[in-house]
């Protein structure tokens, strides 16, 4: 079989696999559909059903994505009678805030949980100095991949989040700042770029991660740029072509070792998709240029990875990639076995890939006193039975 046909079934399978971790639908117990999550054609056959006409759902996806309202009754372009009709078969719904945490570095962990009890972590991180900063959000409750140093990876997948409550956590968010309506244009915001790097693996998520993303980047609702949302992922090759070519978002890619003996270990979807193979899917991703440049995360174990001969083979690795090296010590967490670098290794690591012509900034651990730094999510309240 060509190569090209064995990534086409593996993507396949991969879709397959996801369907089976589908979230339960976006309906109450009352009948009520929630429009939030639903694509531009999906309102539109929804209010076809209602018997309403299509300008209807350009209306609401204004009320709903650009000015943030949660009532009918708040549409004021939209005439009481009709407010009324749609109130008694739609909602526009948000996650539950079961727990809403603030670190002394001013991170914000918000426990967001769903219809069926089911819930997430999702971290805002402001920028240390401008007013702006990062929503990192989760694709999945747990995570089927565990990574041997990341917390979420002890957490088995229950299930993959819907398009509702992908974006959900971003919109429950913005209620917290008060940040609606949209900012237009390049008006100054502080929930101001998207990380998937929440909880789970977005690209075993893909349909509804996907589907969120363009909900997001629609220029007449939330309208976050494409520039602006970063997805994070442990590897999922076959899933990297089709997310550059269809969502076209800047990829982190996590890395973490430059041996495969090394990554077999630490990341064990490695065996599948080994280190040429991830670095061969980064050369191809189509998004990724001098100006937006892919991100390798790689997470510092002491004495594990973070030798001098390590940091020499990384730059070897991704020579002549538009590429940047996050450098994040590791956060513990409880139970986890493995100790940071020091912090002269972390340097001394940094310096060599930044002799190579790499920016290789240390991530500083935001949040760890809530548990809210990369690598320590977890749904904190088990879900109820
Ligand atoms: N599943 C995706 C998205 C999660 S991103 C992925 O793995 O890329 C979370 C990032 O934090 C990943 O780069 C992950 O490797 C890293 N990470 C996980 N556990 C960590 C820990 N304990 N300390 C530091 N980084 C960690
Ligand atoms: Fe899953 Fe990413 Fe954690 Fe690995 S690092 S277990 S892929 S969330």
């Amino acid at each position: 079989m060509l190569v090209t046909e064995l990534t086409a079934t593996e993507r396949e399978r991969i879709l397959a696999k996801a369907a089976l971790f589908a979230p339960p639908a976006n309906v109450l117990p009352d009948g009520r559909r929630d429009l939030v999550g639903l694509s531009r054609e999906e309102l539109a056959d929804e209010m076809a059903k209602a018997g309403e006409k299509p300008f209807r759902a350009k209306q609401l996806w204004h009320w709903i994505y650009h000015q943030g309202v949660r009532e009918f009754s708040a549409m004021s372009t939209i005439a009481r009678p009709l407010q009324e009709k749609l109130a008694e078969k739609f909602v526009i719904s948000r996650p539950e805030v079961a727990a809403d945490q603030l670190s002394q570095d001013e991170t914000r962990k918000f426990l967001f949980r769903f219809r069926d009890h089911e819930a997430v972590e999702t971290v805002y991180i402001p920028d240390p100095v401008e007013d702006r900063g990062a929503v990192c959000i989760s694709s999945q409750v747990g995570c089927t991949l565990s990574c041997r140093f990341c917390h979420t990876g002890t957490q088995r997948l229950a299930r993959n989040l819907s398009a509702a409550e992908i974006v959900g956590q971003f919109m429950a968010a913005r209620d917290a700042y008060s940040e609606w309506p949209s900012p237009k244009g390049e008006t100054p915001r502080l929930l101001s770029t998207i990380v998937l790097m929440g909880m789970g693996e977005p690209l075993y998520n893909y349909e509804n991660v996907a589907k969120a993303m363009k909900i997001i980047m629609d220029g007449e609702g939330i309208a976050l740029s494409r520039r602006r949302i970063t997805l994070s992922t442990s590897g999922v090759v076959p899933m990297m072509d089709k997310a550059g070519e269809e969502l076209g978002v800047n990829l982190a890619v996590s890395l973490h070792a430059v041996r495969d003996e090394l990554r077999d270990e630490l990341v064990p979807l490695n065996r599948k998709y080994p280190i040429a193979e991830l670095i061969a899917a980064c050369r191809r991703y189509p998004a990724a240029s001098n100006a937006r440049r892919i991100t390798f995360e790689y997470v510092m174990l002491k004495d594990l990875n973070d030798s001098e001969a390590d940091a020499r083979a990384l730059v070897k690795l991704i020579a002549g990639l538009p590429a940047k090296v996050n450098l994040i010590p590791f956060n513990p967490w409880p139970g986890s076995t493995y100790e940071t670098s020091t912090p002269a290794a972390i340097r001394k690591f940094a310096d060599i890939v930044m002799d190579a012509g790499y920016a290789a900034p240390v991530r500083t651990p935001r949040g760890q006193d809530i548990l809210a730094a990369c690598g320590q999510l977890k749904s904190a309240v088990q879900p109820q039975a």
